[in-house]
Order: C-alpha cells, then structure tokens, then sequence
C-alpha cells in the first residue's frame, strides 16, 4: 500500500510545484486518506514542492500512522493544523497552499494569525487527482460492488408483503455487513408504492402491498471505498404503466452506459439517456443527473448531469442511475457502478462492478 500511496503524493507535489503554493496543507481527511492510507478523524499533510511530507495526527492514532504510513515523517499533535503551520514556516515556506472548499472561516483565521504566511487556496487539486483510479483503487471499489451484489441476491427472495421499508432496509445492511462490508456506504433506500417518486425517500414503517414497486438503492463500504447500485422490484405482475417506465429507465441506463467512453463529455452522457425520457413524455419526471464518481466518498468528481463540466477519461468510476418519478404513483431508478476504461472496442471500454445474479440487466424482478 505504502507505494501507491507515495505514487500519488508525487502527484500532488507535481501540482503543487506547479501552483503559486510552496508547500499544500492537505485537511480534508478524505484527502489525507487519500494520499497516506490513514483513516483518522484529525489528521492533515503537510506536502512541501520541495522535502519530505509531514502526517500530523494525534496519540489516538498515532499507532496506526506508524503502521498505515511507515515511509512518513509523523508528528503527534491535537491542534494539527497549528501544528504543520508551524514545520512549513520552519521548512521556510512563505505561500501555503490550502484547501479552502473544506476551511472553515474560523480555522483560517487561526492559520492566518499566526502571521507571515501567506494562505493561497489551492482549488480541488486533490479531487481532481482522485478523479482517475489506479488499480488498487478500482479493485477496492470492485469488492465494494460484489459484497453488494451478494447482499442483494440474498435478501430479495425474502420480500412479501407485511414487509416495511425499515426491515427491508436494515436486512441489506447487515447482508453486506455479513458478506464482508466494512459498512454499509450510505443511508439503505427503500422507497415503496407511492413513496419510489421520492427519489431519496427515507425508509419508513410503510408496509409492502401486492402490485407496489420497491426502490432499492444500496452500497457496501470497503477499504474506504463505496459502492452505490439501485434495483427497482415489483411486488406480483406489474401494471402496464409500471413495465412501461420500468422499460424506459433499464433502455436510458444501457444508453447511458454504451455512451461512457473515454474522451466524451460528462454532459454528452447525461443527455443521450435523457432525451430517451424526454422523448417517452418523462422529462419533467427525471430531476437528477444521470450518475456521478464514486470512490473514497459516496459522491465525488466527475458529475454526469445537464451543462456539467469535463470528460470521462481511462480508469474513472462513476454510476449510471436514470430514474422516472410519477408524483402519488410510484416509480422506477437503475443504478450500477462501472468503470470507464480505455480499450479496443465498445465493450473494452468499461468495466461493470455492481452486478446481481437474480435481476439480470434490463429485467424487471418480478416477486
Ligand atoms: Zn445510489
Ligand atoms: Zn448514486
């Protein structure tokens, strides 16, 4: 692990001796996870254009610094920030670079009294390198994804009527748990009946009825990593307006899906499965984007929405999650997680990580 993690502090110095900064002040504990494999709830990095990086934690996890982080210079402290502060004027640092989508006013008052540095925002430069995987990554991501499948294919079988959303939730939490997840990677979604046009509707004590649709949207967390994937079921033979929106949201996700390749648009992505619902007459019923990047945070760079910014390039994770929402009726989400991999052909051109033996792609689980 140590050298993967090294390999991407090399990046950051790249950006950084690029930078205005002399040296990064890295905060945002996903980051620092990130670039030193150590999971902490007060942690920062000091990483100089020029000298050894500093980790500065404090004595709770000081012992899993020494053994997460053996090849950085570790520095014991509670007020971490202060701290590193600190070394970088030592080290002759005058522009410190921070990150200031996650400094607080406060925090950055406290750095900025201490005088004579100069504290230049440094923008996402670490989410920006974290947008591309490498492999240890992806395969951390991928057992995120299996766990998950598994948890699924168990406890699908078990859902009848009687049922609450609150059960049903908490039996795939602890089906991932069981199946090896570390935790369950967000908050279970089970939305039923009239509740699945509420797309991030809360499980309730709504009891399941013949005929109704159940949302499922659910992630196993793994090595940090998060999994995110959502099956639509159907509780006995569906009605024909529920195969038919249920067909228009598995038909979007494959375009969806075809169209991420690397070197195209985040936006371009978004929009070849949305006008396939706009084109059914479900366009006001399709709110949100199309998918996003997973990885170290359930939600992360790129986006794949309307007017969203970048492309998708080799080794980048995101999820493919269309959905149609009919107000007091119900409604349909399809959510898997993939890889988009640069490759000869189409179908070398990603890598699908959420799969589910019992829901086979584009099918509508009938129970
Ligand atoms: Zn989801
Ligand atoms: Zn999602």
């Amino acid at each position: 692990m140590p050298e993967s993690h090294a390999l991407r502090r090399e990046r950051l110095r790249t950006a950084v001796a690029a930078s205005e900064a002399d040296a990064a002040l890295i905060t945002s504990l996903v980051n620092v996870r990130y670039l030193t494999g150590l999971a902490s709830s007060n942690a920062a990095l000091l990483l100089p254009a020029d000298g050894p990086p500093v980790l500065a934690t404090d004595s709770r996890y000081l012992l899993a610094a020494e053994r997460d982080c053996p090849d950085l210079t570790l520095l014991n402290a509670r007020n971490v920030e202060p701290a590193l502060a600190d070394v970088a004027r030592e080290r002759g640092v005058r522009r410190l670079g921070f990150e200031a989508q996650e400094m607080t006013v406060e925090r950055h008052a406290a750095l900025a009294q201490a005088g004579d540095l100069e504290l230049i925002p440094l923008g996402e430069m670490v989410e920006a390198l974290r947008v591309t995987k490498d492999e240890e990554e992806i395969a951390l991501l991928a057992r995120a994804c299996a766990i998950t499948g598994t948890a699924f294919d168990q406890v699908a079988p078990k859902i009848r009527a009687g049922m609450t959303e609150r059960e049903l939730a908490v039996l795939i939490e602890r089906a991932m748990v069981d199946a090896g997840a570390e935790k369950p990677a967000f908050d279970t979604i089970v939305a039923s009946g009239p509740n699945g046009a509420i797309p991030h509707h809360a499980p309730g004590a709504r009891q399941f009825e013949a005929g109704d649709m159940i949302t499922i949207d659910c992630g196993a967390r793994y090595g940090g990593y998060h999994a995110d994937m959502t099956r639509t079921v159907v509780l006995g033979p569906p009605a024909d307006w529920q195969r038919e929106i249920y067909t228009l949201v598995a038909t979007a996700q494959q375009a969806g899906i075809d169209a991420a390749v690397p070197g195209v648009a985040a936006a371009d992505v978004d929009a070849v499965a949305r006008d396939l619902i706009k084109a059914a007459g479900h366009g006001e019923h399709f709110g949100h984007g199309l998918g996003h990047g997973v990885g170290l945070e359930i939600h992360e760079a790129p986006q794949l929405g309307v007017a969203k910014p970048g492309t998708l390039g080799d080794r980048v994770p995101i999820t493919v999650e269309p959905g149609v929402y009919l107000p007091g009726m119900g409604g349909v989400r399809i959510e898997d997680t993939l890889v988009v991999r640069s490759g000869a052909g189409p179908a070398a051109s990603r890598q699908l990580l959420t799969t589910t033996k019992i829901v086979p792609p584009g099918e509508l689980l009938v129970l």
